[in-house]
C-alpha cells in the first residue's frame, strides 16, 4: 500500500502529463539537462486503437481452472495497429517501427557541405551505428567522447534519427542525435577542432485549454468534437472511476468540462500537459468534478472540492484501457463454450503497447509466461492482497522476481499473449488466497488533503471552479429526455463508443 508522506496524502506518483507512461523517461532525460526531454506520444494514440476487436475468454487465473478450458481457437485477427513510438522498446523488438532507407546525401546548400539523415537502424551499439552511417572509426570515437555523458547510449533505438553534416572538405562539422521532437543531442567543432556535445534545447510553448461538450454517442468522440484527443478518455474514467462507469452510465445528453495544457513544439501538438480540472454531468452519472494539485512540485493528485483524493490506496484500473471487455463473474456461461465457467478477473481491451501499471505498492512475486495466462506479472501486496496481471506482451525492462514496485510504475505491457483472442489485460486480485472482484473490493475513498495546503488548495479551486463554470456548453439538438431509470432497452454511450460484451 502507499505511504502516506508527511503531509498525509496518499503518496501516488506524480500524474504532470497525460502522457504518463514518458515520465521515467522524461526523468532521465531531465537529469541529463534541465529540460524535459520526452519521446512523442500520439495524441489519437489510444483513439488509433479503439477498433481493435477484443473477444472475451473466461479462464481462471493461474489455478486449475486456467488449463482446464479447452477453448477452440477464434479467429480474431485484429486490425493492424498503428506504429507506437515506445520508449522502453527493446532493440530487438519486433514491435519496431521498419528502418527505412533514407537518401544517402543532400547537399546542404549553396557550398556549404553535405547532410545526412539516417536512422539509428539495427546497429547492435552507438558506434556500430555511426559507422554504418558513414563516420570513420575516428569520427565515431571523436563523437562517442563528445556525447558522452550528455545522452545515454544504452537508450539509443531503431527509430531514433542521426544527422550527420560536413564541409566543402567532407570534415565532420556537426552530428545530431534526435530521440525524439524534445530530446536531441548534437555535437559540433569549434573552431579549436574538436567535437563539443550538448542537449538541443526545445522549447515547449503550453496553451491553457478550456473546453466542453455534450455527449452523444461516446466521451471520446465528444472530447473529439471539442477539438480534444481521445486519449483525454483515460484521465475521466481514471480519475471518475469510484463514481462513474463510463461504459454503462453514460447517457447521450450527458456533458463534460476540462481544463488542460496543450503543450507544443513549434506550433505542433507534442502532448496534453496538467490536467488542471474535469467534471462530468449527467442524467445518471450525477455530477463530479476534481481538481489536481501539487503538494509539492514532484507530487499532485486530483482531489474533489473538499480536498479528498479521488483515489483510494489503489489503482482500481491498472491503465488506460479501451473498454471494460469482460468483467469479475463466479459464475459466468462461456459466450463459446456453453457452460458456467468462473471468470475471476477484469478484462481490459486495450491496444498492444499500452502500459499496465502496479496498482499498489508491493512484491513482485512472479514475472514471466504462465500456461493460459500468457506473460504474467503477479504481485503481493500488504494485508492480504495478491494482484496479477496478464497476457502482456512483454514486461517493464528489469522487472525481477522479489523486486519491490510502487503504485502506477510500469510492470509490463498489454498483449496478447498465452489463450487470448486479442490484446486486453486480464487484472486478477486475491484476498487471502481467493479470487475476488477488484472493481467491487479496490473501491475505497481517497484520503483527505493535509491541513497544511488547505488554505491554497481551497483559494486553486474557487478559481478553477469558477474557470470550468464559465466553459460555455455548446448547444445541442433537444435530447429526448429519457425518464429515470431507463430499461435495459435504453442504449448506454461508452467510454469509447465501442460496444460492450
Ligand atoms: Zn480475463
Amino acid at each position: 500500500m502507499s505511504e502516506p508522506s508527511d503531509d498525509g496524502v496518499v503518496k501516488h506518483r506524480p500524474l504532470p502529463s497525460v502522457g504518463i507512461p514518458l515520465l521515467r523517461d522524461e526523468v532521465r532525460a531531465s537529469r541529463v539537462r534541465r529540460i524535459v526531454g520526452a519521446s512523442v506520444v500520439g495524441v489519437g494514440l489510444l483513439g488509433a486503437l479503439i477498433s481493435v476487436l477484443v473477444s472475451p475468454e473466461l479462464w481462471g487465473l493461474g489455478g486449475s481452472a486456467a488449463d482446464s478450458v479447452d477453448e477452440p481457437p477464434v479467429a480474431a485477427d485484429p486490425p493492424p495497429l498503428h506504429e507506437l513510438d515506445e520508449p522502453e522498446a527493446d532493440l530487438d523488438d519486433l514491435d519496431a517501427p521498419p528502418v527505412e532507407e533514407l537518401p544517402a546525401e543532400e547537399p546542404l546548400g549553396d557550398g556549404e557541405g553535405t547532410r545526412v539523415v539516417r536512422p539509428f537502424g539495427t546497429s547492435p551499439g552507438f558506434r556500430p551505428a555511426l559507422v554504418a552511417a558513414g563516420c570513420t572509426g575516428a569520427e565515431a570515437d571523436q563523437l562517442i567522447s563528445a556525447l558522452d555523458g550528455v545522452m545515454d547510449f544504452r537508450r539509443c533505438r531503431p527509430s531514433h534519427e542521426m544527422v550527420i553534416e560536413r564541409d566543402l572538405d567532407g570534415h565532420l562539422s556537426r552530428f545530431e542525435y534526435r530521440a525524439s521532437t524534445t530530446q536531441i543531442y548534437e555535437a559540433r567543432r569549434t573552431v579549436e577542432g574538436t567535437l563539443v556535445g550538448s542537449q538541443v534545447e526545445v522549447p515547449i510553448e503550453r496553451v491553457r485549454l478550456r473546453r466542453g461538450g455534450t455527449i452523444q454517442s461516446s466521451l471520446g468522440t465528444a472530447l473529439e468534437a471539442a477539438g480534444l484527443g481521445r486519449t483525454l478518455v483515460g484521465v475521466f474514467v481514471e480519475t471518475f472511476e469510484r463514481e462513474v462507469n463510463f461504459n454503462t452510465q453514460t447517457r447521450a445528453g450527458d456533458t463534460f468540462r476540462i481544463i488542460v495544457d496543450e503543450e507544443r513544439v513549434g506550433g505542433e501538438l507534442l502532448r496534453y500537459g496538467t490536467v488542471h480540472a474535469i467534471e462530468v454531468r449527467g442524467q445518471r452519472v450525477g455530477a463530479h468534478r476534481a481538481f489536481w494539485f501539487e503538494t509539492s512540485p514532484d507530487h499532485g493528485d486530483f482531489f474533489d472540492s473538499t480536498g479528498r483524493a479521488v483515489h483510494g490506496g489503489w489503482l482500481r484500473t491498472p491503465l488506460r484501457y479501451d473498454h471494460l471487455s469482460s468483467g469479475f463473474d463466479p459464475r459466468r456461461m462461456h459466450p463459446i463454450l456453453r457452460r458456467i465457467v468462473p471468470h475471476n478477473g477484469v478484462d481490459y481491451a486495450a491496444g498492444t503497447g499500452t502500459p499496465v501499471w502496479a496498482a499498489a505498492d508491493g512484491v513482485v512475486t512472479f514475472v514471466g509466461p504462465r500456461g493460459a495466462n500468457g506473460n504474467l506479472v503477479s504481485l503481493r501486496h500488504e494485508n492480504g492482497y495478491e494482484t496479477h496481471y496478464a497476457h502482456l506482451s512483454r514486461f517493464a525492462s528489469g522487472l525481477a522476481r522479489d523486486a519491490r514496485v510502487e503504485q502506477r510504475q510500469i510492470i509490463g505491457y498489454v498483449g496478447s499473449t498465452g489463450r487470448s483472442t486479442g490484446p486486453h489485460l486480464h487484472f486478477g486480485l486475491k484476498r487471502n488466497g481467493r479470487f475476488v472482484d477488484p472493481q467491487a473490493e479496490l473501491n475505497g475513498p481517497g484520503r483527505m488533503m493535509g491541513a497544511a495546503h488547505l488554505g491554497r488548495f481551497r483559494r486553486q479551486v474557487r478559481d478553477l471552479e469558477r474557470e470550468l463554470d464559465a466553459i460555455e456548453l455548446p448547444s445541442t439538438p433537444a435530447v429526448d429526455s429519457a425518464p429515470e431509470a431507463p430499461s435495459e432497452a435504453a442504449p448506454a454511450a461508452t467510454a469509447d463508443g465501442e460496444p460492450t460484451d
